[in-house]
């Protein structure tokens, strides 16, 4: 069921994932996700293990692009200082034309790609259209604005207990 909408891995967070195994395989490029994904949507400091990560998967070899649907080009522009890392921000995710963009920037194809994310409607969708490697991250902060809460995040809550269930997905605690 709604295969294109379905991620490859789902993990509890960010730290979960193995990087260097990932390479391995031939990975080259990662699409990160912002808000939820690499610090919570609220928060503006970004924690040391959170910088260390970043840190080894550049070291690794990867090349990194931070897309965020954030309206604040401020916020965006703020993390991808921290992080050292090209950010776009207004990526109006899924749409394919920013996770090209993206794609230009690395120089990285879409089979050596992966892209990590919070959101299925977007993250997910938008890297499963162009045929990259999606892995779904547990959002780091559950309380979000309420209309999004109410609207978007229980279909996308409804399709993880599905393949939960199903077993067509399992999570990586
Ligand atoms: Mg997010």
């Amino acid at each position: 069921m709604c295969k294109i909408l379905k991620p490859k891995r789902y993990v509890g967070s960010i730290f979960k994932i193995d990087f260097e195994e990932l390479y391995e395989l031939g990975y080259r490029g990662i699409i990160f996700d912002l808000d939820n994904t690499i610090v919570p949507w609220d928060e503006n400091k970004l924690d040391e293990k959170t910088k260390k990560l970043i840190d080894d998967i550049k070291n690794l070899g990867f090349k990194v692009v931070i897309l965020s649907n954030n309206w604040s080009q401020k916020r965006v522009k703020h993390f991808s200082k921290l992080m050292r890392l090209p950010a776009l921000g207004y990526a109006l995710k899924p749409r394919s034309r920013s996770f090209k963009m993206a794609l230009e920037i690395m120089g990285t194809t879409p089979e050596t790609t992966l892209v990590i994310g919070d959101r299925i409607l977007t993250d997910i969708y938008g890297g499963n259209k162009l045929g990259m490697y999606t892995i779904l991250v547990s959002p780091l902060n559950k309380k979000e604005v309420w209309i999004k809460r109410w609207t978007v995040r229980l279909i996308e809550d409804y399709l993880i207990k599905r393949w939960l269930s199903k077993k067509e997905l399992i999570k990586e605690e």
